[in-house]
């Protein structure tokens, strides 16, 4: 598998997909799996399935650099606990894969070391910020991958290129080892080419940690056991008849919602009446706990440090941090250190917390009453290369399906559903309370089952 995994990539260098290729040590590890295997011996859960992780996970003794200058050469000193747990199980880790810097953006065209291609359409973007994992498994480059998703980076990518994307409940994996962006939203999550894969992988990682006290000690349960019922959904008006939603995706999803409906499910719709202020709450709190997570990089410390002699230390942070940070990073930090200061911090920051609080109260509310919700990932198919580039408002518009389950905590994937006639995929996301990853995972096997998408 290995072998055939290190062929797929050398064939599809162009798409930039990985940053790093583990190709010795993933053979070493294939070959002693191989032995252990031969000899009789026990081996882990997750023998022989091999991964690609986001560039913002550390693996020890890998350089990990959240696609950024300013880690250039950084290599990580410890594993992050999801890698550990995967490594304990025999995963084979065959390398890093590209990503937005810092994981902030929706296209991977932030990235320091260049775009990756959407493998479908090579014109197209993979989405971000997790594209390099993404198209891993969309051009099945590894079986499943590991990204991040503070806003949607895990669904988005996912929906872009045909495949699944899960984001668990705040807190179900561990953060320890993850590149933090904002800290209370972000999570690790997991690619597949169906919900099998996913589980499994959840499965593995999921669960307390004492690394990281926000990882919940809420007990793990079996994940790859399916729920058959007639699940009580409800769909949010205000996201389905939202202006910025294509035509046709719109139809596509009111004849899915019949469908689910003949196959016994309930689909109700359900008032939110939050949608249009999701987007700006997103983006000053994220800012704000970025501004505060990036300063630790400060050309002392590690990573880029400016070759400029003889500096005051201010002039020297600020070189060195000039340098390394690319335009996207310091637009957010700019953001975040304006939203967080004294003379603005209660219109702005109070202001998107409270937002926060209706949106968890509003959802939470819908959700004792029904089993998921039900609604597009994202507005539209995958953008052309450079179609959002120059209009950041755009560009964080999109993010407006995806940002909801973040600000709430709430776990989250996204399922293929069908091809648009401009010939890319798009898929729908379901959504269900804390800790209830379980039935999450049922109704997206049931929603595959009832589409019988072949993932791309
Ligand atoms: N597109 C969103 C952003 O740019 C999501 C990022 C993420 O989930 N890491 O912030």
């Amino acid at each position: 598998m290995v072998r055939y995994y290190l062929y797929q990539i050398e064939q599809t260098k162009h798409l930039n997909a990985f940053l790093e290729v583990f190709e010795e040590e993933a053979l070493a590890k294939a070959h002693a799996l191989d032995t252990r295997i031969k000899n009789g011996e026990p081996v882990g859960a997750l023998a022989g399935v091999v991964i690609g992780i986001k560039d913002v996970i550390c693996y020890k003794g890998h350089k990990v650099s959240a696609a950024s200058r300013i880690l250039e050469g950084f290599t990580s000193m410890y594993s992050a606990t999801a890698v550990e747990r995967l490594l304990a199980e025999d995963a084979v880790i065959i390398g890093n894969l590209n990503c937005d810097e810092f994981a902030m953006g929706s296209t991977n065209e932030n990235s320091a070391y260049g775009p990756v291609l959407n493998a479908l359409d090579n014109s197209r973007v993979p989405g971000g910020s997790s594209g390099g994992s993404a198209v891993a498994v969309q051009a099945d480059l590894c079986m499943v991958s590991l990204g991040s998703d503070t806003g949607g980076s895990v669904r988005q990518p996912a929906d872009f290129c045909g495949i699944v994307g899960l984001k668990p409940t705040y807190g179900r994996i561990s953060r320890y080892g993850l590149i933090a962006y904002a800290s209370s939203f972000d999570q690790i999550g997991i690619f597949g080419r169906n919900i099998a894969d996913v589980a499994m992988v959840l499965q593995t990682i999921a669960g307390p940690d004492g690394y990281d006290s926000t990882a919940s000690r809420e007990e793990v349960p079996d994940y790859q056991e399916r729920h058959n019922k007639s699940w009580k959904i409800a769909y949010l008006k205000d996201a389905l008849f939202h202006p910025g939603l294509d035509e046709e995706m719109k139809e596509g999803y009111v004849s899915f919602f019949k469908q689910l409906e003949a196959a016994g499910d309930a689909v109700t719709a359900a008032d939110f009446a939050y949608l249009d202020y999701v987007v700006p709450a997103y983006y000053v709190l994220t800012t704000a706990e970025a501004s505060s997570n990036l300063s630790r990089f400060d050309g002392v410390k590690y990573g880029h440090r400016t070759p400029l002699k003889n500096l005051e230390l201010a002039d020297f942070y600020k070189k060195s941090r000039s340098e390394g940070f690319g335009k996207e990073v310091k637009r957010r930090i700019l953001l975040g250190t304006f939203v967080l200061s004294a003379g603005y911090y209660d219109a702005y920051f109070t202001k998107a917390q409270q937002v926060r609080r209706l949106v968890v109260d509003k959802l939470s509310e819908i959700l004792s009453q029904y089993d998921a919700i039900i609604m597009p990932t994202v507005p539209s198919t995958a953008f052309k290369i450079g179609e959002k580039a120059d209009d950041p408002i755009a560009m964080y518009l999109a993010d407006i399906y995806t940002v909801l389950a973040n600000l709430a905590g709430v776990p989250a994937i996204s399922v293929p559903l069908q091809r648009h006639s401009n010939g890319m995929p798009y898929g729908v996301q379901i959504i269900t309370k804390q800790f209830s990853e379980a039935n999450l995972l049922s109704i997206a096997d049931h929603v595959m089952q009832l589409r019988k998408v072949t993932p791309v």
